[in-house]
């Protein structure tokens, strides 16, 4: 019989990111903590054979695609290396990353078989990007998106929303969409630790719709059978975009991911407050798979069972969970 994971709700579970750091060469307000941030110590993370065991450890248990993320997946030094041998899984291999280093790994994607990449960009100003992410690297990320698309990879961007900080240019981002095959994928903004969020600070994606409608003519185009966006199409445009929709329209009930912490640790959402540890016992020489199967059965039904659709009653304070850049987005 063909080996799935399923949780309780009957979803089978075939997609794996896996965070090959929590190290970033930015620091994204959104992503990390305003305090001091600790990186965790190499010994701490997986280690690049640990990381391929434990993926195919996964991929026999039926996950297709893998998803390489962090913190920023292209600072770690032997990140080439894990690519290369991630590729060889027989998986669809893909990665989320500021693009900030892409450009010294172009070979080492295509030798892997990457075809699509996903690139994190808040805003099209310079002054804007210094101000958001702390780091003076726009040019660098908007030079690399363009030498993806001549090297024929798909590139979806990135656009996390937040009121007061970028809403205003959502339409230069929808009107980028006219003249280049990417697509922009809005992002509501999530809670995680220590981000400072809260509900005034949320475009919806009715919000995201209405302010788009309001220029251009929208179509819905069709969405994959897990897919977390829902997509659209305006005539004319090359490419065309999507809204991420967590927080007001969360997706939970097609949910197909797991996650895996840069130090070894499964999350089974986002949004979970528990954790299983994977990378102690496989140093142990245990079998995991127990612990794996036992993860994905204890998975909530929705946002980590930590709060509802209802996002203008959240209390940050009540929620338990890491920081984004510690998760792996
Ligand atoms: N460093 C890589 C990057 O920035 O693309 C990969 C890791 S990052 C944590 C993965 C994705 O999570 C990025 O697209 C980022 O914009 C998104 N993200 C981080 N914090 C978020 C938040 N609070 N709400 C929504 N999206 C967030
Ligand atoms: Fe780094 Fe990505 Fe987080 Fe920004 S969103 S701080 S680039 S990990």
């Amino acid at each position: 019989m063909k080996k799935m994971l399923i949780d309780q709700y009957n979803r089978v579970h075939d997609y794996l990111r896996i965070s090959l750091t929590d190290n970033c060469n930015l620091r994204c307000f959104y992503c990390m903590p305003e305090e001091d941030y600790a990186f965790m110590p190499n010994k701490q993370l997986m280690q690049k054979e640990e990381i391929v065991s434990i993926a195919t450890l996964f991929v026999q248990q039926g996950v297709k695609k893998i998803r390489l993320t962090g913190g920023e997946p292209l600072v770690r030094k032997d990140a080439a290396e894990i690519i290369q041998a991630l590729g060889k899984l027989g998986v669809e291999l893909t990665i989320t990353t500021n693009a900030t280093r892409i450009h010294l790994f172009i070979a080492d994607l295509k030798n892997a078989g990457v075809k699509s990449i996903n690139i994190s960009l808040d805003t099209l100003k310079q002054e804007k990007f210094q101000l958001l992410t702390r780091r003076d690297q726009f040019n660098i990320v908007k030079d690399n998106i363009d030498l993806l698309l001549k090297n024929d990879f798909r590139v979806k961007v990135n656009m996390v929303v937040v009121k007061g900080m970028n809403e205003m240019e959502i339409l230069d981002f929808i009107e980028w969409t006219k003249y280049i095959p990417i697509q922009i994928r809005l992002i509501e903004f999530m809670p995680f630790d220590g981000n400072k969020w809260n509900s005034d600070k949320l475009v919806t994606l009715q919000e995201m719709l209405e302010l788009i409608g309001g220029k251009y003519t929208i179509a819905a185009a069709e969405n994959e059978p897990n897919d977390t966006s829902k997509r659209y199409k305006i005539e004319g445009h090359q490419g065309s975009f999507a809204i991420i929709s967590t927080m007001s329209a969360p997706f939970c009930s097609t949910c197909n991911r797991i996650r895996l912490t840069a130090d070894g640790k499964i999350k089974n959402c986002l949004f979970s407050s528990s954790e299983t540890d994977l990378l102690t016992p496989f140093r142990e020489g245990a079998d995991i798979l127990p612990f794996i199967q036992q993860a994905i059965a204890s998975k909530h039904k929705e946002l980590g069972g930590q709060f509802s659709k209802d996002f203008e009653k959240i209390d940050t304070n009540e929620l338990h969970n890491r920081s984004m850049i510690a998760i792996g987005g």
